[in-house]
Parts: C-alpha cells; structure tokens; sequence
C-alpha cells in the first residue's frame, strides 16, 4: 500500500482506497492510504517545527532542492505522464504534458528561490529607515482536486517551498498517484524531513482536520465552489484567521464573431471545450456565436466533433479519454438530461460508449439554441458538455459572456483590433484569450479569476509570492 509521508517517515495507514483507471475499471492503479485527524497533527506539528529552519534556510539550497525536483519530474515526464492517464483518464499526451509542465513549474520556482526582493523607502520621520521585506507565511496546507493532479499539486507546492514555508498537502481522494510520485521525489530531493509532509485521504476527515486545525497558517484549496466556500467559513472560524487563496469553478465564455476564422473558432471551441475530456475550470463551456456565422459555425463544429476518437487513454490513437469517474459520469448525464428538459437542442453527442474495456466513456456534447439563462448555461458541469448561445451582435456577445456567476477566462475569435480590445478591457474574467482556447496557460504568469471562480491572490508565475510570503514592515531609527 502506498503511505503517507509525515516528519520524513512512510507511514501506512489503517485504510486504504484503491485508484481505479477510468479507461478499465478492471486495473487497480494501487492502493493508497486513507490518512486520519492524527496523521494530520502529526504532520502539522512536524511541519510546525521545521518552519523555524526552514524558513531561514538558505535560498541556495532551496533552489538547489526545487532545481532536483524539476530535474527528476523532467526526467520521468513520460513514465508520471502514463500514471497520470491511467490513473485520471486524461490522454497519454495530455498526461505527458501535464507532467512535463510539472517540472517547468519546479524549475521557474527554484529560480524564485534567488529572486526574493523587498523595498527601501524613505521615512516621513527625520533619520528614520523604512525596509519592506518578505517573509514566508508559515505552515500551509494544500488541498488539491483530480483533474489536474499533478500540476496544481506542483503550482502550490513549489511556490510555498520557495519562499520558505512547511508544507502539509493533501490531494484529491480519486487521483493520488501522482501525489504520491510526486512526494517520492520531494522527499529525496535534499529537503529537510518534516518541511513537506503528504496526508492522503478524504476531504471530510483530512481536508476538514487541515481547517481545523489552529497551527496551520494558510489554506490554497483548488476545488468546487460549494466546498471552497466551505473552507472560506472554516478559515476564519479558528483563533487564527488563516490566510485563503480558492481556485474554483468557471462557466467560461468563448465569443465567435462573424468575421471569425472559422477554422481557428472551431479549433479553439474544439480544444476548449472537449479536451481533457471538459474537465478543466478553464473550459469553454459557454459557445456565444453571432448569427452571421452561426450556422456554419455549428456544421462545422459537428463535422470536427465526428472526427473525435474517444477511447482509452492510454491509447495513442484517443484524442478523447474517459470521463473520470462513475459520479463525474451520472453527473454528466444529469445535466444532459437537465439540458434536454430546458428545451436546448442536442446537436451532437449525449451518449454512453462502449469501448473493449470497461470505462467511464461519454461523447462529447454539444447543445445548441441555448439561452443563457438556462442551467447548463450557468452551473458548472465539468464534463465535455458546451453550450452554442446564438446573439445579435458584439454588444450582446460581451453582455452574454458577462452574465455569469464565474469569471476565471473568457475568449474572443475575431479578426477585427477595434472588438478584440474592446473584449479585452471588457470581459469580468480573471484571464482573456485572443483567437485562443480558454483553457491552456502559460506557467510564469497570474492565474485565477473573479467572482465565484476564485478568492485571494493568484497563483503561479511571481504573483504567487502573495499568498505564500507576508509583508512586514520594519521602522529602524540608527543610533
Ligand atoms: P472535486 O469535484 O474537484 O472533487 P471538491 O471541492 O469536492 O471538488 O474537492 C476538492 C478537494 O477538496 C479534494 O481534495 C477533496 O477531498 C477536498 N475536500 C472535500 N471536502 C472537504 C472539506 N470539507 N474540507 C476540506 N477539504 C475538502
């Protein structure tokens, strides 16, 4: 059985979950221990101790310790990329990228390490010296979802690693396998034992324990709102507010105006909504399609979803790997079931498929005539289910895109500067894309969203040092 990693030890635990592969539910990819509130105090209380070494250490052997973690992520991309496809059911090259931008995320980080700056301003005060400098937060704990589970492990861990904090990280119940891959490298990659600690198991024992808990000082949570909204409350119930950053939901909205390229506009459509089987908050599940290009954006959307192979993962011919669970799949359903019921037409997709070995596979799904008031133009379904919403013109396409409780990315597909900056300056969304899928992000730049898709700094790129440093602000009269 796979075990926890608390104070530098493989602990197993009583309980184990098995990791089923979603593309053959046949193959157990392992066992995995089920953590309890113990390990969890455990591995705080370690991760309490080691924050004081930790967090003066030096920047040279941090960097040199997050430098080695790149380097073997690297090195193992196609080995990590293979687990992650079997384990969560994106597609091999999928899993191999997500692996590869892992280690890229490792490597920017190790470069932070050295890169640490702080402020000399001048005092009001005659003779007096004001410094304005950066100190890790603490103990942070970090909870993280399946669909991404070993890249947003790495875009909280190595950021928190870098600037110096001790890290308790518990990841999603159904996808801990590259967790797991992941701590292994961790714990051999210079690190003192303690500073980075792995509780596995579920959100409602370990996940709630971690809110619990009085000596954790930051919580970065990637999840459902309703669930992040849960931690929000839970974060600021102890005697010690703890500090929050939520990545959630999104609703995201790709705009195709008529003097679109149709075929870019489809790629994008294609890319954002149904890749990674829709199970990305960034994907474009909201189509807002002007009627001058309505129609031919809709036959050609069929024709591209037609060529789809969707299949198991770690087939090289699948573009489109199997949803990632039995309950992703019932909800799916649902809301194809909801979509039919608010009277949006089924233009492609909707169905069960059977594939040689037993697996969780859906087509992708396309509803047009939606209006965007109706649920599956609204509520996050996190499967490859879009929605075509047809509009007068640019005003009502940006109004269209607007309404919506999400706002983490939006997109436009124009050849006209005069919309495209407009929509730029315009859209309520946390990240805008131009001709480009919403989903799909460079590593070295601001991650996050506004309104129900996001709370607290953003992650990745430098922007990340907002949540895992604190600002102190030190006065020094020299005598
Ligand atoms: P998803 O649909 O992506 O699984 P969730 O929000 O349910 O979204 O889960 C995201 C992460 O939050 C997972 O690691 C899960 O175990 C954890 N989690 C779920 N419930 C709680 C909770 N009450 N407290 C802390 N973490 C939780």
């Amino acid at each position: 059985m796979h075990a926890n990693l608390i104070a530098g030890e493989w602990i197993t635990a009583d309980a184990a979950t098995r990791n089923i592969n979603p593309s053959d539910t046949g193959d157990v990819v392992g066992e995995y221990s089920v953590g309890t509130k113990g390990d969890v105090d455990a591995a705080v209380a370690v991760a309490r101790a080691s924050f004081p070494k930790w967090s003066t250490a030096s920047i040279q052997l941090r960097h040199d310790s997050l430098k080695r973690i790149g380097d073997e992520l690297q090195a193992r991309q196609v080995e990590l990329g293979e687990l992650l496809a079997r384990e969560e059911g994106k597609t091999k090259a999928e899993g191999i990228g997500e692996a590869a931008r892992a280690a890229q995320v490792f490597h920017f980080f190790a470069g932070e390490c050295v890169r640490i700056k702080g402020d000399k301003i001048a005092s009001i005060r005659e003779g007096v010296e004001i410094d304005v400098t950066r100190e890790p937060l603490g103990v942070v704990g970090i909870i993280t979802p399946w669909n991404f589970p070993i890249a947003i492990p790495a875009w909280k861990i190595a950021p928190a690693l870098a600037y110096g904090n001790t890290v308790v990280f518990k990841p999603a119940e159904l996808a801990p396998g590259c967790a797991h891959a992941l701590a292994d490298i961790i714990a051999r990659s210079g690190i003192p034992d303690g500073v980075f600690n792995l509780v596995m198991g579920s959100g409602s024992t370990v996940g709630q324990a971690m809110l619990d808990h009085e000596e954790i000082d930051g919580i970065s949570f990637t999840g459902s709102v309703t669930t992040g909204r849960r931690v929000a409350q839970a974060c600021m119930q102890g005697a010690r507010l703890k500090k929050l950053q939520l990545e959630l939901g999104g609703k995201s909205p790709l705009v195709v105006l008529d003097d679109a390229d149709l075929d870019i506009a489809v790629n994008c459509a294609i890319n954002g909504a149904f890749f990674q089987t829709g199970q990305r908050c960034t994907a474009s599940t909201r189509l807002i399609v002007t009627e001058g290009i309505y129609d031919r954006f809709l036959s050609e959307m069929k024709r591209k979803m037609a060529s789809l192979v969707i299949g198991h993962a770690l087939d090289s011919k699948t573009t489109i790997g199997p949803v990632a669970s039995e309950d992703q799949l019932q909800k799916d359903l649902e809301y194809l079931r909801i979509g039919q019921g608010e009277g949006a037409v089924l233009a492609a997709g909707g169905n069960v498929l059977q594939r040689e070995t037993p697996g969780f596979y859906f087509e992708p799904t396309l509803f047009s005539e939606v209006s965007n008031t109706m649920r599956i133009a609204q509520e996050e379904i996190f499967g490859p289910i879009a929605a075509l919403i047809r509009v007068k013109d640019y005003d009502q396409a940006l109004e269209t895109a607007n309404a919506s409780v999400f706002g983490l990315s939006s997109g436009i597909c124009t050849t006209s500067l005069k919309y495209s900056s407009h929509y730029r300056r315009h859209s309520a969304a946390g990240m805008v894309m131009v001709n480009l899928p919403t989903a799909g992000v460079d590593y070295h730049v601001p991650f996050g969203g506004r309104k129900a898709s996001s709370y607290g700094p953003r992650e990745q790129g430098s922007n990340a040092m907002e949540f895992y440093t604190t600002v102190k602000t030190a006065y020094v009269l020299p005598l």
